[in-house]
């Protein structure tokens, strides 16, 4: 009897739901934790208090002494909320997030002890930072990195911690983090944006990009969990055959939430609340075991903080819970994977989303500006938001035969289509004024009725467009959305650029009015955008082939999507809009690549070590036994004996043939793995890994899953999918 297995089965089993209850209202519990404005108020003065909004909303500097002034304040309120340390709370370059707690205590020129927190501190921290990827930025004799307050995040108390987001940067001002680039690509579409919506309204003077992300995860039993190396240290199961019941019943979506998952969900909605992040829809997905939480959209540097925070708690309430969480974009084979749409927009300062279509002819044309100029950013660069998704997690949605697939392509909808192939008939120059009225009434002047009816929403689309934002649905469950963020804002700050100029030079060199000017350049775009839509079957065998027929790239493996980081055309991109240097994107590629190295270098150790020290073992004791019970038919009918063992024969076989391909496969693998350490330079030790050491992984598989068909069920060691997934 396999004892490990039968007691996390027997703990699962009994488990009592950990009741969460509090009747705190939604709207005292919102931010409690967080020093808001509001916050702000209460304990800066107001000259303080108007230098950090300012700060906020515009990015100005803050100087030293209201620096000193805030940090007292923080340290005020932070300890009234019972806070004893304070961290800088960034987001390095492996994905996670990172803090370094130190106590508000210091010892003065007397000897007594005192709180203490001042603006040099709040402002400025030198992490030990030498064990963080730098991607070669920082050289070993100067492995020194700061971190620097980013005022534009609120700080908050998690735990008995105040936590104060900030970029980290090395003392070569070069970003060693995901949140710097963020923020330099919000401000390039800042202004962007502003000069483009100025052609609509004078009086909008800053636009903000804005993230919803939906994150999906799946709930394990922990004790079911522990018996699973591969789930404890890669996220994933890599062995497991399918369970008999699994969601081709499809009655896990919108299904009731099974009780334990609810007081885990409350638990985690009200810690989120506490800590500002606007939760608000929770669900089953398709899945069984699988689930999605969403917030309320912000502004896209506080939803990108709101995400990582999020993932880090939940890790923290699950385990209260008795649960481990799954992140993993691709947890079980056979069963559906977990994203994190990031749904995006842009919003002005005077509340308008300009993906919004609005009421009037005029306000529509700013909607198809920035709808247009969206779709031609992605058509221009698809490859790299491609790329932007890239992880070895994630290659299992997208370049297998699961949603999204690996082409990137813009679902808009049958109806809008027509709007813009309607627009691809604008005369060339000067629009006659019947054409403008024909226009403005019969295209432009729809678009609100046309969106109404828009409900044909495409699910296998990897981009598309919901009625007032874009959907970005590759985006992996377990990535920081930070990468995919600032790509995807530095390619539409590129062309909203590229749109203004083409604007004004038609005004200049042309004469033509602005809206004729207007109408000119998006005829242009739209002609050369047409590759780019799709609205069929993105899952579909014909769509691959069209794809490639259209020239659209279809990188399957994250290292081929991550080389297109070096491309001369993206360099150049990153640098001229300010976001990256080539050094700094040098060095995230590079750092992108080892982590996929590492990371499928560690699930083929797992996996070898599953399959020498649990599986092989379990199904040789099995087979012993059947022998010995041939062994004894033997002895009772002599010669005879194979007619009342036939089936104990064809299992002893099936064994050892199974048997015989594990350890042939496993001894492939391990070779292959010291081939791809081998490789001096590391695009080839990738592909190697992509090409030949992860393609054994499903041979292995599939032979480990065949012994778990055969081999007696009391001695399996490794908690089986249909005891893992089914909550009850
Ligand atoms: P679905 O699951 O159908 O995609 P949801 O309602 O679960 O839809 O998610 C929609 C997400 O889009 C939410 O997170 C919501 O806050 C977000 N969202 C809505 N409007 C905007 C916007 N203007 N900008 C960014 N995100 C938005
Ligand atoms: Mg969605």
């Amino acid at each position: 009897m396999n004892k490990l297995r039968f007691q996390a089965i027997r703990d699962a089993v009994n488990r009592q739901p950990n009741t969460f209850y509090s009747d705190q209202k939604k709207s005292t519990l919102f931010a409690s934790h967080v020093f808001t404005k509001k916050a702000m108020r209460t304990f800066l003065t107001k000259q303080a208090y108007s230098e950090v909004v300012e700060a906020i909303e515009k990015g100005s500097k803050i100087n030293r002494s209201v620096a000193d002034h805030v940090a007292a304040s923080m340290k005020d309120w932070a300890t009234s909320m019972g806070a004893t340390h304070y961290t800088h709370w960034f987001q390095p370059l492996t994905g996670a997030t990172a803090e370094k707690h130190d106590a508000f205590f210091d010892i003065d020129s007397n000897g007594d002890s005192l709180e203490y927190f001042d603006g040099s501190q709040l402002v400025q921290q030198e992490p030990d930072a030498s064990s963080f990827p730098s991607g070669g930025i920082r050289n070993t004799f100067e492995a020194r990195g700061y971190t620097a307050w980013d005022p534009s995040s609120p700080a908050f108390i998690y735990g008995s911690t105040l936590c104060i987001p900030t970029i980290f940067v090395s003392y070569t001002g070069q970003a060693l983090d995901n949140k710097t680039p963020l923020l330099r690509a919000l401000s390039a579409v800042d202004q962007a944006a502003t000069q483009v919506a100025k052609f609509f309204d004078k009086n909008v003077t800053h636009v903000q990009a804005t993230l919803g992300w939906e994150q999906e995860y799946f709930l394990v039993d922990k004790a079911l969990a522990s018996s699973r190396p591969d789930i404890m240290l890669t996220g994933r199961t890599l062995v497991g055959h399918k369970p008999p019941k699994g969601q081709q019943l499809d009655d896990h979506y919108f299904g009731s939430i099974p009780s334990r998952a609810i007081n885990f969900m409350r638990e985690l909605e009200y810690e989120s609340m506490r800590l500002g992040i606007p939760v608000k829809t929770r669900h089953n997905e398709v899945a069984p075991n699988q689930f999605e939480l969403a917030p309320i959209f912000e502004e896209a540097n506080l939803a990108v903080d709101h995400n990582a925070l999020l993932m880090d708690i939940m890790g923290k309430i699950a385990s209260k819970h008795h649960f481990k969480i799954l992140l993993h974009e691709k947890p079980f084979s056979g069963i559906n994977g977990s994203g994190k749409h990031n749904n995006w927009s842009l919003q002005t300062n005077t509340g308008v989303n300009l993906l919004s279509p609005g009421k009037t002819p005029m306000s529509n044309l700013q909607f198809l500006t920035f709808f247009i100029t969206t779709i031609k950013a992605v058509q221009n660069f698809e490859s790299l938001v491609r790329s932007s998704v890239a992880s070895a997690g994630n290659d299992h949605r997208l370049g297998a035969n699961e949603a999204p697939p690996a082409i990137i392509s813009v679902f808009i909808g049958t109806q809008l289509s027509k709007v813009l192939e309607d627009l691809k008939h604008v005369s060339k120059g000067k629009l006659s004024p019947q054409e403008k009225t024909d226009l403005k009434l019969n295209v432009v002047g729809k678009i609100p009725d046309v969106l109404l009816d828009n409900t044909d929403r495409n699910r296998t689309s990897p981009f598309a467009f919901t009625g007032n934002k874009f959907e970005f649905r590759a985006v992996g469950s377990n990535q920081n959305c930070a990468i995919p963020m600032t790509v995807l804002n530095t390619i539409v700050a590129k062309q909203l650029k590229d749109f203004k100029n083409e604007v004004d030079k038609l005004i200049k060199t042309k004469k033509l009015k602005k809206d004729d000017a207007i109408f000119n350049v998006l005829r242009e775009y739209v002609k050369t955008t047409k590759n780019i839509l799709f609205d069929g079957d993105g899952y579909s065998e014909s769509w691959q082939k069209e794809a490639s027929r259209r020239g659209l790239s279809n990188l399957k493996t994250a290292p081929e999507a991550l080389s297109v980081w070096v491309k001369d055309t993206v360099i150049e991109l990153f640098d001229s809009m300010g976001v990256m240097n080539p050094i700094e994107q040098k060095a995230r590629y590079e750092i992108q690549l080892e982590q996929y190295i590492q990371c499928v270098e560690i699930e083929s150790l797992v996996l070898e070590n599953i399959v020498n020290n649990q599986i092989l073992p379990t199904a040789f004791r099995y087979q012993h036994m059947l022998i010995e019970n041939v062994n004894g038919l033997k002895q009772i009918y002599g010669d005879d004996f194979s007619k009342h063992a036939p089936v104990a024969m064809e299992t002893i076989e099936k064994i050892s043939a199974l048997s015989g391909s594990l350890t042939s496969f496993c001894s492939a693998l391990s070779k292959a793995r010291t081939k791809a350490n081998s490789m001096s330079i590391i695009e080839d030790s990738a592909q190697m890994y992509a090409k030949n050491v992860l393609p054994l992984f499903l041979n292995i598989r599939e032979a480990a899953d065949g012994l778990e068909l055969i081999v007696d069920d009391a001695t399996w060691p490794l908690a089986k999918y249909r005891e893992l997934l089914f909550l009850r």
